[in-house]
């Protein structure tokens, strides 16, 4: 590859999320000069920070945040740095955000999801932009702080691949920019910060087995940090972790849309065989439910959702702005659901029949099976109590004539997988060597290896946002 640049900086950080643009801030307070390369276009940009909640979770102490990311790691143990470094930088982050200008405050009465665990009392929920959840508010103070410090960011300049030395030391980027390689000298350091991959089928279906799953998020997260490293030399980890929920495709649309019964519980979740196979609302956190005894990814496999017309009349099946303003189509395409969900029904995203069989005929799913589960659901209601454990507020009975369903292959909120990285950033190759000036933060690289809780991935994506951006800019010049 040609050694002439077409720019240098000290460090080059890829995307602007949440990630990207704490790197960015962090390495020019260090006193580096910083190029920031995006791919999307104007308008576009910012990844599923700009799309989502915008909530970074609140740190009562950092010692006891310890004590409860490594319960949530489970038996996925991560090494004892990285939980101190998240644990102290995570508990600075608001008063990082401050320093920005951002004014901080509770969003609402959030407890830990996973109460039970140690630690949890640590938890102390949500926090937001004057306390509001979504709506674009976190990522514009960003992106604003990352401006207002001269960083030259490049939208529409996607990354195609990174430039390492004879000794493997990444000195450079290679980026598309109006169609032309771009070479970008990093005299210090490159920071991944591209987000997840799970806008990429083939890395879906290989590390996750989910099979033509929609995406709630940024259409952006395509993986291309993830390949990028593994070609500098890096190992990968928490491949197989996500946090996937109901939803449905939507036709016309570049992302799926979220469900959540919240006007009326009358909803049961069948499989390919017509039947119920666990509580459809166990104890859960984000990306994980108590099945059989164990926490496990959940929603992890496709399943067809079943409700009938009283629970159609109650109201949306999915929440509106007004109650959830978060998502790529709510946010970016303005998408309203139909107050009654018949627009959806019209559309085709929710299958109609008269009878439950009739319904399990559209969905693919077995029609006597279905039946049975409907039959079988309406007596646990009238018993109160579900043999698989269904709270009993829950228990609304499918009685109402006609039905309604989809299938939730399932929505794909995020990915956690990417390059191994330690404590300071680094990352690391399949030996544990680190790849010399190569730092990753952010979804491309999350620090989770089980479950987590709410407002964690901001919290980490800014977190070692900050730990990278200063780590590279601390780097010698070339
Ligand atoms: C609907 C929704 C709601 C959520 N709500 C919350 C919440 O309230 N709290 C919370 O903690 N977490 C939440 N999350 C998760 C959280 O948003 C993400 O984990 C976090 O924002 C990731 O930040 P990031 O900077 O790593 O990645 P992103 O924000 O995804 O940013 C990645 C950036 O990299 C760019 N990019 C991609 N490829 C390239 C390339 N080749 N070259 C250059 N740039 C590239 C993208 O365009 C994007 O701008 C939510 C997620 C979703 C989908």
């Amino acid at each position: 590859m040609s050694d002439k640049w077409n720019r240098k900086a000290d460090v080059v950080v890829l995307g602007m999320g949440a990630a990207g643009c704490a790197a960015a801030i962090a390495a020019t307070d260090a006193g580096a000069s910083v190029i920031l390369l995006e791919k999307m276009p104007e308008g576009r940009e910012g990844g599923n920070t700009r799309i989502s909640g915008g909530i970074w979770y609140n740190s009562l102490d950092p010692n006891g945040m310890a004590v409860y990311l490594r319960s949530l790691c489970g038996p996925y143990a991560l090494p004892e740095g990285i939980v101190q470094v998240w644990a102290e930088e995570t508990y600075k982050n608001t008063e990082w955000l401050e320093s920005l200008g951002v004014t901080p405050g509770v969003h609402a009465d959030y407890k830990p999801e996973y109460p039970e665990l140690p630690g949890a009392e640590f938890y102390g929920g949500y926090l937001g932009v004057k306390g509001e959840m979504g709506q674009q508010l976190l990522w514009k103070a960003l992106s604003a702080a990352v401006r207002d410090r001269g960083v030259e960011v490049l939208l529409d300049t996607p990354a195609k691949e990174l430039v390492t030395d004879s000794d493997g030391v990444v000195t450079g980027v290679v980026a598309s920019s109006g169609g032309q390689p771009l070479r970008v000298e990093a005299r210090r350091g490159v920071v991944l910060a591209t987000g997840g991959f799970e806008n990429n089928p083939e890395m879906v279906r290989d590390y996750l087995r989910l099979p033509g799953s929609p995406v709630w998020g940024s259409p952006a997260g395509t993986g291309d940090g993830i390949k990028m490293a593994q070609k500098a030399g890096a190992d990968l980890w928490h491949m197989d972790n996500m946090m996937a929920t109901l939803g449905l495709a939507a036709d016309g649309f570049e992302a799926g849309m979220y469900v959540m019964f919240i006007f009326s519980q009358g909803f049961i979740c069948v499989g390919n065989d017509g039947r119920r196979p666990h509580n459809e609302i166990p104890p859960q956190g984000h990306g994980h439910g108590l099945i059989e005894g164990d926490y496990e990814l959940f929603q992890r496999r496709p399943l067809h959702v079943v409700f009938d017309e009283a629970a159609r009349l109650a109201g949306p099946i999915s929440p509106p702005k007004e109650i959830l303003p978060v998502g790529w189509n709510l946010l970016m395409e303005g998408y309203e659901w139909s107050v009654d969900n018949s627009a959806e029904i019209e559309k085709g995203w929710i299958q109609k029949g008269d009878t439950p069989a009739e319904l399990a005929e559209k969905l693919g799913t077995d029609p006597d099976a279905l039946e049975a589960s409907v039959a079988s659901w309406n007596e646990a209601c009238a018993a109160g109590h579900d043999p698989l454990g269904r709270p009993e507020p829950t228990l609304t009975p499918l009685e109402t004539p006609p039905y309604y369903g989809f299938t939730s292959a399932p929505l794909l909120g995020w990915t956690n997988g990417g390059p191994r990285r330690n404590e300071k950033a680094q990352v690391l190759d399949p030996f544990g060597e680190v790849i010399a000036r190569l730092y990753a933060a952010g979804t491309v690289s999350s620090t989770y290896s089980w479950c987590k809780d709410g407002g964690f991935h901001i919290g980490d994506a800014l977190a070692f946002g900050r730990v990278a951006g200063r780590n590279a800019a601390a780097e010698p010049p070339l």
